[in-house]
């Protein structure tokens, strides 16, 4: 067997593969093209392409892929094969850098949002050096951006290219005023934490929800769910954990750090975790894995679920985006220092994403609304919809210390006085993990965990990348034009952590008393659906600042915003609609049978005409009956909210309307199929229950 550095990245196109394979210049402009951002000289794609393509052949490779992320949030691919005609009737393998460079699929079904309609019908994918080509199955993946010929992002890494740039951009002129000439680029590093499901295939197939939705639609709690907490970081069951072994040579071979990788709080769940890397990178690999990850499992007879709520009563699943900022001299810039001169430029770089998570809470609430998301945020488990920053004590201390002019708690009567040599040393090791924070400090990086499990990370960097960017640009416009740089530095940092304090929380957000505390006395938004949440996309001081960012357009966003919503709308619909077809053909029946299986042993046990009692049957068949009859009213009233929901005419009503009709009525239908799975014999219940689906794999 070989050994993991064997084979670790041994499908990527990566710098070792570059280096060994293009000539000292062509690898050299390709380089700093990476590392720098720099334009790429057109003039090298010929060579790059080659080059790629005999290391794609070498390796099994015959097709070669633009790879994308339309905004449908998945991935996309088109395959051509890299045959070619020779001239003497043969057939050789061919890639030009013009192929490399730029595509033009027939992606005319992707969602547009309108943004296509008065362009060509279709887009163009251009080549992201930035980000590794790599080999999947027999296929060279290159990694892309997608566009419409005016320009425009049809996809999630243009905008997140963009974000990043824009960041770099206003990092730079924070880091110039400290002083620092050296650094060339500042990138925001990512390490996701994908959490997951694992259920047995033939069961999953048993169930048209899990099927159609990805979660259950009905279900009765079993007698055991995750109250034992015995689950989390417990020891991994056999077939898991050679799923996790099976996973994690698939990931290495892509050159994907996996690195952690353990049980979650509710059975059947399970967490991986990958080194960190550039956002860009991080975004990209993080969608490889969840394909992989579904594709592993079917391997082992299982199903992956990615569903944020795939169990009503148990946890659901989020992604961890941990963040933060890193320079070309290998720096973190949210790491606290050693000297009191290094601590200022980190409590600068703090009260940006402070002011930054505070400005835009609705956006960073927006980039993580989903249908299935809205299941987890604000339902009492993960962290609620509210957007809030843990910092811990120490770091709250600190900056406490430096608004009130007061000595910080953790010295002898000194005063904090930025920039000069006062300034104590603090936190090196935050451990002090607040689990209910939307967005906790956790030391040298901040982790968002907000996220959905099956969301694309994209959307939440690309908020996250550009409204620090904005806080990073206010205090460059201020302190480049002040004439005393330490003075103006300390009275920024003062006004910003009186201004913007208010986000900061370190109690437990899952208590209702915060909620009320959070809205009520402090004025933070509580956007508790994907259609709340969604209208911050349009609100003009948002619009302006992702504008002024060249983040996105105003088409762009307005697009986004139907784009989103439709996405909403559509899952809820599938959702509607399996719940009713299973109602009607298989929940109905199934009890039908058993209660007239009920009323027979009754008829039988009369006959027997020894006084036997009939009681129980005669209970039992009576609710069964009332179950009955209420399981088709209810089914009866969702058919009729999804008829009326057809006649709504734009897609923002729509949304409303599922929002405050279509979900209650699901809710109400599920309540009682729920109720008459508990009083049916196991036998006649027509799909596997929770306890099956949840301690079923050993
Ligand atoms: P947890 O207790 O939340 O599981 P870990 O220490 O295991 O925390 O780290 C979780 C994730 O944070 C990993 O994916 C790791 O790569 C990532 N991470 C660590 N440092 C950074 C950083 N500077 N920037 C971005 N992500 C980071
Ligand atoms: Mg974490």
């Amino acid at each position: 067997m070989k050994s993991i550095p064997d084979y670790f990245g041994s499908k990527v196109f990566d710098n070792r593969v570059m280096k060994a394979r293009l000539s000292p210049d062509v690898y050299n402009s390709l380089k700093q093209t990476i590392q720098q951002g720099k334009k790429l000289d057109s003039g090298l794609a010929d060579s790059v392409a080659s080059a790629m393509k005999d290391w794609a052949v070498e390796n099994g490779a015959t097709h070669f892929t633009h790879w994308f992320q339309p905004l449908t949030g998945i991935t996309a691919e088109k395959h051509d094969s890299f045959i070619a005609p020779a001239p003497d009737g043969r057939v050789i393998m061919d890639f030009s850098g013009k192929e490399l460079i730029k595509g033009e699929p027939d992606a005319s079904s992707f969602p547009s949002g309108g943004l296509r309609a008065t362009f060509e019908a279709r887009g163009y994918t251009a080549w992201d050096p930035t980000s590794y080509a790599f080999i999947k199955g027999k296929t060279l993946c290159i990694p892309t951006a997608f566009c419409s010929y005016g320009g425009e992002a049809l996809d999630k890494k243009t905008p997140l290219l963009r974000s990043m740039e824009a960041l770099n951009k206003q990092a730079l002129r924070i880091l110039r005023l400290f002083g620092n000439d050296k650094v060339m680029r500042v990138v925001p590093s990512v390490g996701p934490e994908q959490e997951y499901f694992l259920v047995d295939r033939e069961m999953y197939e048993k169930r048209k929800d899990l099927i159609y939705a990805g979660r259950t639609l009905f279900g009765a709690k079993p007698p055991k769910g995750q109250e034992m907490d015995d689950h989390y970081f417990g020891a991994i069951k056999p077939r898991v954990a050679a799923y996790m072994e099976d996973l994690n040579e698939e990931l290495w071979k892509l050159g994907i750090f996996a690195k952690t990788e353990h049980n979650e709080v509710a059975p059947a769940q399970h967490e991986l975790a990958p080194i960190y890397t550039t956002s860009n990178i991080a975004t990209d690999q993080n969608q490889l894995t969840m394909e992989i990850m579904q594709k592993v499992a079917a391997r082992h007879g299982l199903v992956c679920l990615l569903h944020e709520k795939p169990f009503a009563g148990v946890n659901g699943s989020g992604k961890h985006n941990n963040w933060s900022l890193s320079t070309d001299s290998g720096a973190n810039l949210l790491s606290p220092g050693d000297t009191p001169y290094e601590n200022a430029q980190f409590l600068l770089f703090l009260c940006a994403v402070i002011q930054a998570v505070d400005d835009y809470q609705g956006l960073l609430r927006a980039s993580v609304a989903t249908a299935g998301n809205d299941h987890r945020l604000g339902a009492n488990e993960a962290p609620p919809a509210v957007v809030s920053m843990f910092l811990g004590d120490e770091l709250t201390g600190v900056l406490e210390a430096i608004e009130s002019d007061k000595p910080y708690p953790g010295t002898e009567k000194q005063k904090i006085k930025l920039g000069v040599d006062s300034l104590p040393r603090f936190i090196r090791d935050n451990t002090d993990r607040n689990r209910t924070s939307p967005f906790a400090f956790t030391g040298n990086k901040f982790e968002f965990r907000m996220l959905g499990s099956s969301n694309s990370i994209a959307c939440a960097n690309i908020m996250l990348n550009t409204a620090v960017a904005e806080s990073l640009k206010i205090y460059a416009d201020i302190l480049e034009g002040a004439s005393d740089f330490k003075t103006a530095l300390h009275e920024l940092i003062r006004t910003v952590i009186t201004d913007h304090k208010r986000i900061i929380f370190n109690g437990n957000g899952y208590d209702d008393s915060w909620i009320e505390e959070a809205t009520d006395k402090r004025g933070l938004l509580n956007l508790r659906t994907t259609p709340d949440a969604m209208e911050e996309l349009l609100k003009k001081k948002n619009m302006e600042m992702l504008i002024s960012h060249g983040v996105y357009s105003e088409r762009e966003l307005r697009s986004r915003y139907e784009i989103m919503l439709e996405n909403y709308c559509k899952t809820v619909c599938i959702e509607a609609q399996t719940m009713s077809d299973m109602a009607r053909k298989q929940i109905l029946p199934a009890i039908e049978r058993y209660l007239a299986d009920v009323a027979d042993a009754a008829a039988r046990k009369k006959a027997l005409d020894a006084g036997i009692s009939c009681a129980y049957e005669k209970r039992l068949a009576k609710k069964l009956a009332t179950m009955v009859d209420s399981i088709d009213e209810r089914t009866d009233a969702l058919d009729g909210a999804i008829a009326k929901l057809r006649t709504l005419s734009n897609v923002t009503e729509e949304a409303n309307y599922i929002r405050d009709e279509i979900l209650l009525k699901m809710s109400e239908l599920r309540e009682v199929a729920d109720e008459a799975e508990i009083i049916s014999a196991e036998s006649y219940w027509p799909f596997p229950s929770y306890g099956d689906l949840l301690f079923g794999v050993n």
